[in-house]
C-alpha cells in the first residue's frame, strides 16, 4: 500500500509527529493508501519554503517563457500518467471512471492554458497623467508572493489545477492543501512536479485536516493569499482568519442553481440535460442544477419522462466504464443526504423517483427528485450536495426569475428554451455567475467561473482568474527634467 508523504522545499518528509491518515475507497470502504497527517509546524515550514522561494525570486524573477516550459512539463507528465490519475482518483473519490478520465484529461488542458499564460506580458502603458502630458505609465501585474490553495473532494485533480495553473502562471509560490477525503492525486502531483525543473519551494504540497494546518495556513502573515474552494460556512471561516493582516481571499463556495425549463424547450434534450445537471457525480457539483424549475404547460409530460430516464440510470462499480451513478464521497456525507430526504418528506414534498439507499457495501443512494415543492422548504434553499433535485412548477418567466433568484447561493444555472432570444433575456435577469443556454456544467479556460452573493468572491479561470493571483502596481514616470518645474499642491481653489 502506498505511503504518501508531505512535499516540503522539493523533499518528500513524514509529517513531524509522524501521524498519517486512510485514504478510504468510498465504493467499499477499504483502504487504499496511507497518508501523512500534516501538523502546524509541517504547515509553516511548507510556508517558509514557499516564502523563501518567493523572496529569492527563483520562479518570480524567471521569464514567463520560462515558466511556462516548466508548467508545460507537469502539463506533460499529467498526460503521460492519465491512466494511472484516472483510475486513483476513482478508488480515491467515488468518481465514475468516465468522470475521473475526463478530471484527469481537463487539468492538463487548463494546465496547460496557464502555461501559455505565463508567457503574456499583462503589463500595459496607459495615457500620461502629467498635468504637460509628459509622463509614462507603467501598470504592471506583479504576483502576490506566497498563496495558500485549499481544495475540496468532489473534483480533487481539478480543483487543484485551477489554483496552482494561475498561481504559478503568475509568478507566486504555493503551498498546496487538498480535502483529507481525496488527497490522493495530490500527492501524485507532487511527485510528477518533483521530476521536473519546478525551482525547490516553488510548489509545496500538505495534506491533513482543514481545521488545523488549513486555518494555520490561512493565518500566517507569511501569506500573501488565499484561494478555497469549499463550502460557504468554512468559506466564511476563512475570510474571518484572513481579515487579520488584510490576506488577498478567492473564495468558490457552495451553490443551490436554478434550472430552468421553458415550455418551448426540447422534450428529450432538456429532459437528459435536467439529469445531467442534478446527478453529474451524484450531484456532488456546487455548480449543480439541484433546483429545476419546470413549466406548467410540459409539466406532466416532463416528469413522466424524467422519472423514466432516471429510473434507467446505471448504478454501481464506478470503475466499471457503463456507470452513471458511482458512490457518496463518505458515511458523513451520506446521512446528511438521507436526512435531507427525511426532511423533504416531512416539509410535504413528495418523492417522483429515488429517495432509497443501494446495495450494502459503499455508500450508493439513489438518484432522487422532489416534486410538490416550493422555494421557501428547506431541500429547495439549502445545498444537499447529492443526488437530490427539488422540481418546482412555474407559470411564467417573470415567477422563473424570481423563483431563481431567491436564494442566498448565486453559482450556475441554465434556461432550456427553442429560442435563444428568450433564453438569453432570462439569463441576463439570473442573479448567477454562469448561465447555460441548453448545456450545463460546461466550463471555458478562458471564461471566468465563480459566484454572486454567498456562491464566493472572485472568479477562477481566464484573464480574470489569473489577474486574481497579481497585485496590480502603477509606476509614474514624469519626464519633466526641468529641476525648476513647480509641483502642484492643488490648484483648484472654490471662489467666494
Ligand atoms: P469544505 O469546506 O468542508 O472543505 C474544503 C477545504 O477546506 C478542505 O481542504 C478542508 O480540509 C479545508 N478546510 C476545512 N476547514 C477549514 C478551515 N477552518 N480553514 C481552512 N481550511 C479548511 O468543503 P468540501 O466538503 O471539501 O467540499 C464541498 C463544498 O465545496 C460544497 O459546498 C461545494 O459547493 C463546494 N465547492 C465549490 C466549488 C466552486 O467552484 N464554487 C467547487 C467545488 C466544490
Amino acid at each position: 500500500m502506498e505511503n504518501y508523504l508531505l512535499y516540503i522545499n522539493g523533499e518528500f518528509r513524514e509529517s513531524e509527529d509522524k501521524q498519517t491518515f486512510d485514504a478510504v475507497n468510498p465504493a467499499n470502504g477499504e483502504v487504499i493508501a496511507k497518508i501523512s497527517s500534516a501538523t502546524v509546524k509541517d504547515a509553516d515550514a511548507a510556508v517558509d519554503a514557499a516564502r523563501k522561494a518567493f523572496d529569492s525570486g527563483v520562479w518570480s524573477n524567471l521569464p514567463g517563457e520560462e515558466r511556462s516550459r516548466i508548467i508545460k512539463q507537469i502539463v506533460d507528465k499529467i498526460n503521460e500518467n492519465a491512466k494511472k490519475l484516472t483510475e486513483l482518483e476513482v478508488l480515491d473519490s467515488g468518481s465514475t471512471i468516465r468522470k475521473a478520465g475526463e478530471d484527469v484529461f481537463l487539468s492538463a488542458k487548463s494546465l496547460n492554458f496557464f502555461s501559455k499564460m505565463a508567457s503574456v506580458d499583462l503589463n500595459e502603458d496607459i495615457a500620461g497623467l502629467s498635468k504637460e502630458g509628459v509622463s509614462k505609465n507603467i501598470l504592471r501585474r506583479e504576483p502576490l508572493g506566497v498563496c495558500a490553495l485549499i481544495t475540496p473532494w468532489n473534483f480533487p485533480l481539478k480543483m487543484a489545477i485551477w489554483k496552482l495553473g494561475p498561481a504559478l502562471a503568475a509568478g507566486n509560490t504555493v503551498v498546496l492543501k487538498p480535502a483529507m477525503e481525496t488527497s490522493v492525486t495530490a500527492c501524485e502531483l507532487a511527485r510528477i512536479i518533483s521530476e521536473t525543473d519546478m525551482p525547490k519551494g516553488v510548489v509545496n504540497i500538505i495534506t491533513g485536516p482543514g481545521s488545523i494546518i488549513g486555518t494555520e495556513l490561512v493565518k500566517n502573515p507569511k501569506v500573501d493569499k488565499v484561494g478555497f474552494t469549499g463550502s460557504t460556512e468554512v468559506g466564511k471561516i476563512i475570510m474571518r482568519n484572513a481579515a487579520d493582516n488584510l490576506k488577498k481571499i478567492t473564495l468558490e463556495c457552495g451553490g443551490k442553481s436554478a434550472n430552468i425549463v421553458l415550455d418551448d424547450a426540447d422534450m428529450e434534450m432538456s429532459v437528459d440535460g435536467a439529469i445531467y445537471a442534478g446527478f453529474y457525480h451524484q450531484g456532488q457539483c456546487c455548480e449543480g442544477g439541484t433546483r429545476l424549475l419546470v413549466h406548467e404547460k410540459i409539466y406532466d409530460e416532463f416528469t413522466k419522462k424524467l422519472k423514466e430516464k432516471i429510473e434507467k440510470m446505471t448504478i454501481g462499480d464506478p470503475m466499471d466504464k457503463k456507470t452513471e451513478v458511482g458512490p457518496i464521497i463518505n458515511e458523513k456525507q451520506f446521512n446528511i443526504i438521507m436526512d435531507y430526504i427525511k426532511t423533504g418528506k416531512e416539509e410535504g414534498a413528495e418523492i417522483l423517483t429515488g429517495g432509497n439507499k443501494v446495495g450494502d457495501k459503499g455508500y450508493f443512494i439513489e438518484p432522487t427528485v422532489f416534486v410538490n415543492c416550493n422555494n421557501k422548504m428547506k431541500i429547495s434553499q439549502e445545498e444537499i450536495f447529492g443526488p437530490v433535485v427539488v422540481l418546482i412548477k412555474f407559470k411564467d418567466e417573470d415567477e422563473a426569475v424570481e423563483i431563481a433568484n431567491d436564494s442566498i447561493y448565486g453559482l450556475g444555472g441554465a434556461v432550456w428554451s427553442g429560442s435563444d432570444e428568450r433564453a438569453l433575456k432570462i439569463a441576463k435577469r439570473l442573479r448567477t455567475g454562469t448561465v447555460w443556454i441548453n448545456e450545463y456544467h460546461l466550463l471555458s479556460d478562458r471564461a471566468p467561473f465563480g459566484g454572486y452573493k454567498q456562491s464566493g468572491i472572485g472568479r477562477e479561470f481566464g484573464m480574470d482568474g489569473l489577474k486574481e493571483y497579481t497585485e496590480t502596481k502603477h509606476i509614474h514616470i514624469d519626464e519633466i527634467k526641468d529641476r525648476t518645474k513647480k509641483f502642484w499642491y492643488g490648484t483648484v481653489v472654490p471662489k467666494d
